[in-house]
């Protein structure tokens, strides 16, 4: 069975690769021709994209391997980092297609200067609205930078002051990047919103947002997800804080993508099905879940990245830990 595009599930269906992307989608019946096939009782759906990681502080392979077939690292080392994520654009890369952010925007002193998780070079500290925005720049002068990162965690330390973070937005919005920042409560994300983020790296955790916030970010700001980061499997009031959040976002018809913040704490590699069923539990349906999870459709002339998953997850969101196939870039990284 295919997910392809529009949701359509297409039973006795077949995908056919060439060179790294998709040539055909469609009923097995009328597909072309190919040199090499293989053939499973697979429910088959794009590579899962997961838009938080910090990929350094785990294993591409084990990611890959997991159905996971891009992922966007938002924050590391700049030169460690950018290399990794050239490397990965070969089709011989053990790994997912690796795009990042490289450092993070922060003020002197700000978040993560001082965290034990963070080598030195991961925080880019700022001071001033020009130094803010050369910042954003330099990072977006490398080729496939998808976005500036900004830190604004009043727990932490200091943070930008709203002048460097508006000219940290202006640079970003120049160079048609956007501006993702890590936000934990009501007053750091109303700051971010009314400067011109244009999405929250993280579903903020410490206080709940009113609906006025949410409905202004509708459409305009989305949220990546990272909500078991929070519990790792158990309640806690961050989660249950977080979910009504998304919960509330979703209902003002706000966009919520899957994000994991890989390499924080005990997050598994590949698909993590414990986030799925958090987005789930916030009202996502099983079709809006898959759509969170997945970047583009399986069509022709899309990158060949394939999941083939043991189970129907539309029916069942566990089958999404049940990964049996992955293809990426045309080479198949997983047969079992
Ligand atoms: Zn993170």
């Amino acid at each position: 069975m295919v997910w392809a595009t529009g949701g359509r599930l297409l039973e006795d269906a077949a995908v056919l690769a060439d060179g790294g992307r998709l040539a055909y989608v469609g009923v097995a019946e009328t597909a072309p021709a190919a040199d090499e096939e293989i053939s499973g009782d697979w429910f088959l759906m794009p590579g899962v994209v997961d838009r938080h990681v910090h990929i350094a502080l785990a294993d591409p392979g084990a990611v890959l391997a997991g159905g996971v077939t891009a992922v966007r690292d938002l924050g590391w080392v700049p030169d460690d980092i950018f290399s990794l994520a050239e490397a990965s654009e070969s089709p011989s890369f053990e790994g997912p297609l690796v795009r990042a952010v490289g450092p993070i925007i922060t003020c002197r002193d700000g978040y993560p200067s001082n965290r034990p998780w963070a080598p030195p070079g991961t925080a880019h500290e700022v001071t001033g609205a020009d130094e803010a925005a050369a910042a954003a720049r330099r990072a977006l002068d490398r080729s496939g930078v998808p976005a500036v990162k900004v830190a604004l965690n009043t727990d932490a330390g200091p943070t930008l002051t709203d002048e460097e973070l508006l000219s940290v937005c202006q640079a970003a919005h120049e160079r048609e990047a956007i501006v993702t920042a890590h936000v934990q409560g009501k007053g750091q994300t109303e700051r971010a919103v009314g400067a011109g983020v244009d999405e929250l790296a993280h579903a903020p955790w410490t206080e709940r947002l009113s609906e006025d916030v949410l409905g202004g970010m509708a459409g305009r700001v989305r949220m990546v997800s990272t909500l078991d980061i929070h519990s790792y499997g158990k309640d806690t009031p961050e989660l249950r804080t977080a979910t009504d959040n998304v919960a509330r976002f979703l209902g003002a018809g706000g966009t919520v993508t899957y994000g994991t913040d890989l390499g924080n704490g005990p997050i598994p590699p590949g698909i993590h099905v414990g986030e799925a069923f958090h987005l789930g539990n916030a009202g996502l349906s099983a079709e809006g879940i898959l759509q969170a999870l997945t970047f583009r459709p399986l069509a022709p002339g899309e990158p060949a990245d394939v999941v083939g998953l043991a189970g129907n997850p539309l029916e069942d969101l566990a089958a999404l830990g049940r990964v049996r196939f992955v293809m990426h870039l045309g080479r198949v990284a997983r047969l079992d």
